[in-house]
């Protein structure tokens, strides 16, 4: 019995990786030239970054923390909330010492009085921040601090806060804890282990697959025929949403409509290397807000993970819709961004900026669940039709949008795959 799972990311490796320690034999077919998908490593100057995903969220409990001690490799602590300490204005001006106090003290408050569970399906996020501060006074320091919750949250769940529905943030906080961390050796370490092993058919994009009774055809772009007797199908959301491959018979009608309703985010970066870390005095901060309304507002530094001072902007939700076109555009204007907020900036000596939105395998970041979108629908969408069932973030009922909800689902459909087979 052969099973062909489509794409070569988390949920695909992580699915054949299951049915190959049971005996199974598999063949992973992937578009692109690389196995990962959105974990990739780009090289900056002498760097390699992490260009899609970085962070384990919530390690505690989670099965990507538990794989990375499997394989062996380690772990450390890097806290993503360590970003307020250090905002800047649009005037060129460091909030000073008290007046981030307070602005932090106001973010702590609305987070401890953040009640998701309590909230309407069709309500959003923008609605709970509404909510929130409507009731208080409109001054500057609460003008701050609601801009400052708004940068986080659009950039985190990839959408504008009218479009992330309130339903994301009770999905999100199980079933893990903890903070953030990082893997030494970045993601792209703890996909080759996954991979090892495997068989890969790489740079063959899938443009249709017809199942029979018996066995599934699977058909490149190039027109060559793969066949198995099983199909997992893990390319992105996005790339379903765009039909990019042509399912004979159409999923049932509860997949379609799922495929729809279901939100797909833009998450792009832009990365900026420097001679020194010149943007600061403090050592301890992880990043900064931009308080102003440009298109590079939340920006990481990660000097510490690239072993040379970087800085990295994280552009999702309504920013991302400002972005230029062409990667050197996009570097160009990081650093005017740069330039607006403080007096000198050193020319950057390595810069990369991605284009996931534009890149026909992924279309984007990842998906969230829209005002008024129940998350069942997440559960259609990883039921199997026929010989095929769907897997990938997108997939996963309470960890769509992670690594390890990616992990997860891959995990599940090579299970739904082995009962199938049972009959
Ligand atoms: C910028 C960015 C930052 C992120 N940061 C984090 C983070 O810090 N932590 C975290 O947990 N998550 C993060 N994520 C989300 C995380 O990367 C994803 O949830 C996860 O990697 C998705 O894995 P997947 O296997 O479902 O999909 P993918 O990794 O997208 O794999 C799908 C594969 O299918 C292939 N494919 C597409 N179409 C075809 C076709 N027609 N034929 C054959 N192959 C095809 C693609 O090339 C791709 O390799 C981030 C995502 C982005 C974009």
């Amino acid at each position: 019995m052969k099973t062909i799972i489509v794409g070569a990311g988390i949920a695909g490796l992580s699915a054949a990786r299951h049915l190959k320690a049971r005996g199974l034999e598999v063949l992973v077919v992937e578009a692109s030239p690389f196995i990962g998908g959105r974990v990739r490593s780009a090289a900056v100057g002498d760097s390699l970054v992490g260009i899609g995903a970085t962070w384990i969220h919530h390690p505690n409990g989670n099965p990507i923390a538990m794989l990375c001690d499997e394989f062996g490799l380690d772990r450390a602590k890097f806290d993503l909330s360590n970003l307020s300490a250090f905002q800047q204005l649009h005037d060129k001006t460091r909030l000073d010492e008290a007046s981030s106090t307070l602005v932090r003290t106001i973010e702590d408050d609305f987070w401890e009085h953040f009640n998701p569970e309590g909230a309407q399906l069709g309500e959003s996020a923008a609605d709970l921040i509404s909510c929130y501060f409507d009731a208080l006074p409109h001054d500057i320091a609460h003008l701050r601090a609601r801009a400052l919750i708004l940068n986080a949250l659009e950039t985190e769940l990839c959408a504008p806060a009218e479009l992330i529905g309130a339903s994301n943030f009770v999905a999100q906080t199980q079933p893990y804890d903890g903070g953030d961390e990082i893997i030494a050796g970045g993601y792209s370490a703890l996909v080759d282990c996954i991979a090892t092993g495997v068989a890969l058919r790489l740079s063959w994009p899938v443009a249709r697959m017809s199942q029979t009774s018996s066995c599934v055809e699977v058909i490149g772009i190039d027109g060559t025929v793969e066949t198995a007797a099983y199909v997992i199908v893990t390319v992105p959301l996005g790339v379903l949403k765009a039909n990019t491959i042509r399912f004979e018979p159409t999923p049932p009608e509860s997949i379609g409509f799922a495929i729809d309703k279901i939100g797909f985010g833009v998450f792009e970066k832009v990365v900026l290397q420097f001679k020194e870390r010149w943007w600061t005095t403090q050592s301890t901060p992880n990043g900064m807000h931009f308080l102003s309304d440009t298109t590079f507002r939340y920006w990481l530094d990660i000097s510490h993970l690239a072993r040379c001072p970087t800085l990295v902007a994280h552009v999702a939700g309504p920013p991302a819709e400002n972005l230029s076109s062409t990667p050197d555009m996009r570097v160009s204007d990081a650093l005017t961004a740069l330039h607006a907020h403080f007096d000198v900036v050193p020319p950057s000596t390595a810069a990369f900026a991605t284009t996931w939105q534009a890149d026909p395998w992924t279309r984007g970041g990842y998906s969230r669940l829209p005002p008024g979108v129940d998350g069942r629908l997440i559960d259609d969408l990883a039921q199997p039709f026929g010989r095929v069932v769907l897997a990938g973030e997108h997939t996963s009922r309470w960890r769509y949008g992670y690594v390890d909800g990616a992990m997860e689902s891959g995990v599940r459909a090579a299970k739904q795959i082995i009962g199938l087979a049972a009959g």
